[in-house]
């Protein structure tokens, strides 16, 4: 059953299991406990021999694949390890195309030949797992006779152990594939697309210096969020079902007076940003930051950046310990892009960068002259691949969910642009039209570099109606949701990027062959390549509807609808990309395509039917209640002889509220039609597409009307949550 409003209300104004005094690590050192549950480099060290530890350390590095014996090695001594850690199962840890993660848990007990318990975790147990594949969304890579799903370790992840309660269990990072070895999830695209950035970044590293061995990207994820009581999200149907309010008049105070962003975090929140950094701590996960965000009760967290395929990790697993202590402390975590109309929405910048072995971050300018033509090359060829691959990009963050920021008057915009701060702008404007590429060029635009100032600080958050910003020493991509996997924007910025670099070493070497010196060469082709991407270059207020007819007038795309958007992704030009790069076939991209379209279409139709029954059993009820209590009140006056004018109000009221309850049935009616209708569409694109323009719509239609409802009826009489008691109870 669920809550009614009114005793969620009283749960909260009497909560009592609140423990604000919890045992805080937080106050003892951090770097006491940091990584405690991680199988790192320490823990590696104390339980294998020298040998081993120097093999598996080296496979780390190298990408090459693990032989049996060894993985035999490093299984048993995690074993061990997590044992003296107290636990008993492990599970090989993946991210399927649901987007959540999944583990599947084996206990290390098992019995020997003859019947004798024992703990056991072998080589072949660390390395491979079977899960039952058929329970998650292929995309019709499994026929049913193959369906089968194999999870294999990532040792580029470290393994760790995930504490539930009084149980601990050590998960293993792994990758999820089919028995032909396709992609069932985010991780091994993210991979492969890793490596092959990498393969075509280190010969252009080469041009400016020859001691570069690898380059991987970097991402420093910002996680946005909501907070409310557990008493009032039960309370709320749809929030339960759909992760955001279907229903709900705008509350009298909302963001307006801007009085949250930055404000003091509330006592309880407190506790449990306190709670969750201690375990990401423990984790490893390196979060440092926390503050209010612009919405009531909304937050955000980050962490020190990382390597692309472990930050990756990290912000699932934070996803998943938010929801896990969010509870703890009686409250949800809605991780939703837009929980609240009219309130900001959530979404999770990723910034993104690449740097070398030697620890240099290949988009940040500096002081030495050298190493600003390699910046400018880094920093050039990005946003050259940005323009090429802009609709691929915008595809990577289509979801149900994401489709009420993009482009919705407060996020980004669905239109992909660059913003680059005012001195870059003046920087490329001088190379593009005034400076020859020769020697004297070169030194022109070296000055021109050394004499910026400090961008990493003036640049950051400049312009935040940017979907793509440069922000001094690495791009932040904006566009990303809050409730995403970064695996895809980051999978994609990696494949555009290297093929991108692969281009212009090509490029530039044809000049050398010419005899043209290499900084004249290369300053010829980024040149030529700021001709060609400046109409993806935009510095102006990304909200603006001036900037959705200049920006059409340009030829960048606007999609803000996921159906729309989805379609870069089986393009002729996103086959080739993803295919020639051999990040993923064009049988993946499919799969991967038609997961997410009728994940798209899954969400739409859980919440149409959702607000249906809203509407039908708890909005229609409360109404009608009201209207009775409008309509018998009528009936009496007018028994005791009053004039139709002395109860004008009454009647006026309950003209209107029938006139609400009419039209919201109506409506309940057409959309369950038009759902049906879309339901009936055999292909899935077409499903989608009827979601979107036939069913999406009557949506919002009834929310006008419930909304209304909201309004005239008696606050008493109404079931629903609020929207103040949703953003201002705590
Ligand atoms: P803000 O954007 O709030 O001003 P910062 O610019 O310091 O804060 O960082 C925001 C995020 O960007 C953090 O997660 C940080 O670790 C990350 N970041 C900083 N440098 C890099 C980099 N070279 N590569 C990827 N992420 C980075
Ligand atoms: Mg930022």
């Amino acid at each position: 059953m669920s809550l009614s409003r009114f005793n969620a209300i009283d749960i909260i104004l009497n909560r009592s299991d609140l423990d604000l005094d919890f045992v805080d690590k937080a106050t003892e050192n951090i770097s006491s406990f940091y990584g405690c549950n991680v199988f790192n480099d320490k823990a590696m060290q104390k339980y294998m021999d020298e040998e081993a530890y120097l093999s598996i350390k080296a496979i780390i590095q190298s990408g090459e694949k693990l032989d049996f014996k060894l993985a035999a090695m490093v299984a048993d001594a995690m074993k061990r390890w997590a044992m003296d850690k107290g636990a008993t199962h492990y599970a090989h840890w993946f991210q399927p195309l649901t987007g959540k993660t999944a583990e599947k848990h084996d206990s290390f007990f098992t019995l020997n030949a003859d019947g004798k318990a024992i703990e056991e975790f072998d080589g072949s147990g660390l390395a491979q797992q079977e899960p039952d594949g058929s329970s998650f969304p292929g995309g019709g890579l499994r026929s049913t006779f193959e369906a089968r799903g194999y999870t294999a370790w990532d040792p580029s992840s470290p393994a760790f152990i995930l504490e539930v309660g009084e149980g601990k269990t050590l998960c293993i990072p792994t990758i999820f594939v089919t028995y032909g070895g396709e992609s069932l999830d985010y991780k091994l695209p993210l991979l492969k697309s890793q490596s092959y950035l990498e393969k075509h970044a280190i010969p252009v590293c080469h041009f400016f210096d020859k001691e570069v061995k690898r380059v991987i990207t970097t991402l420093g994820w910002e996680q946005e969020y909501f907070l409310i009581d557990e008493a009032l999200y039960n309370a709320r149907p749809d929030l339960m079902l759909t992760g955001r309010t279907l229903l709900g008049k705008h509350s009298p105070k909302g963001q307006q007076l801007e009085d949250h962003y930055f404000g003091s975090i509330p006592e309880r929140v407190y506790a449990f940003m306190r709670d969750l950094e201690t375990e990401c701590h423990k984790l490893s996960i390196p979060v440092r930051t926390r503050h209010n965000e612009v919405g009531p009760g909304q937050y955000e967290l980050a962490p020190m950046f990382e390597e692309v395929n472990v930050a990756v990790d990290h912000n699932s697993l934070l996803m998943d310990l938010m929801e896990r202590i969010g509870k703890r402390h009686r409250l949800r975590v809605l991780l939703h892009e837009k929980p609240f109309a009219g309130v900001n929405g959530s979404g999770k910048h990723n910034n993104w960068s690449m740097a070398t072995n030697n620890g240099k971050n290949l988009l940040s300018p500096g002081d030495v002259p050298g190493r600003n033509l390699r910046f400018l090359t880094f920093f050039v060829n990005t946003i050259k691949a940005v323009h090429q691959f802009a609709d691929i990009l915008r595809a990577t963050v289509a979801s149900a969910s994401n489709d009420h920021r993009l482009g919705a008057n407060e996020a980004p915009p669905a239109i992909v642009s660059v913003y680059i701060g005012e001195e870059m702008t003046q920087v490329l404007g001088m190379i593009e039209t005034g400076i020859t590429p020769d020697a004297e060029g070169v030194k022109k635009v070296l000055n021109l570099l050394s004499k910026i100032p400090n961008l990493a600080q003036d640049n950051t958050d400049r312009n935040r109606t940017s979907p793509f910003a440069f922000t001094g020493n690495k791009f932040e991509i904006r566009m990303v949701g809050s409730n995403q996997n970064c695996a895809r924007p980051m999978t994609v910025m990696n494949t555009i990027v290297g093929q991108q670099l692969k281009t212009f070493y090509a490029e530039v070497t044809a000049l050398l062959g010419k005899g043209i010196d290499q900084d004249a060469a290369i300053l010829t082709i980024l040149q030529r390549y700021i001709k060609e991407f400046k109409a993806i270059l935009f510095e102006g207020d990304g909200y603006s509807d001036e900037w959705k007819n200049e920006a059409a007038k340009r030829g960048l795309a606007n999609t803000p609808n996921t159906p729309e958007a989805l379609k870069a992704y089986i393009t002729k030009e996103a086959k080739d990309l993803f295919e020639s790069t051999g990040v993923l076939t064009h049988r993946e991209l499919e799969a991967h395509y038609e997961v997410m379209v009728e994940t798209y279409n899954l969400h739409l139709q859980i919440e149409s039917r959702t607000m249906g029954e809203l509407c039908i059993n708890w909005i229609l009820p409360a109404a009608i209640q009201y209207q009775n209590t409008l309509a018998d009140n009528v009936l009496k006056l007018k028994e005791i002889g009053l004039d139709k004018d002395d109860y004008r109000a009454q009647l006026d009221l309950l003209k209107r509220v029938s006139e609400n309850i009419n039209k919201v049935k109506e409506l309940v009616e057409k959309m369950t039609k038009a759902r049906r209708k879309a339901n009936d569409q055999s292909d899935a694109a077409e499903r989608a597409e009827h979601y979107c323009d036939n069913v999406k719509p009557y949506m919002e239609e009834i929310r006008l009307y419930a909304d209304r409802l909201e309004y005239l009826v008696e606050d008493r009489q109404w079931p629903l949550v609020k929207y103040r008691e949703l953003m201002f109870l705590r």
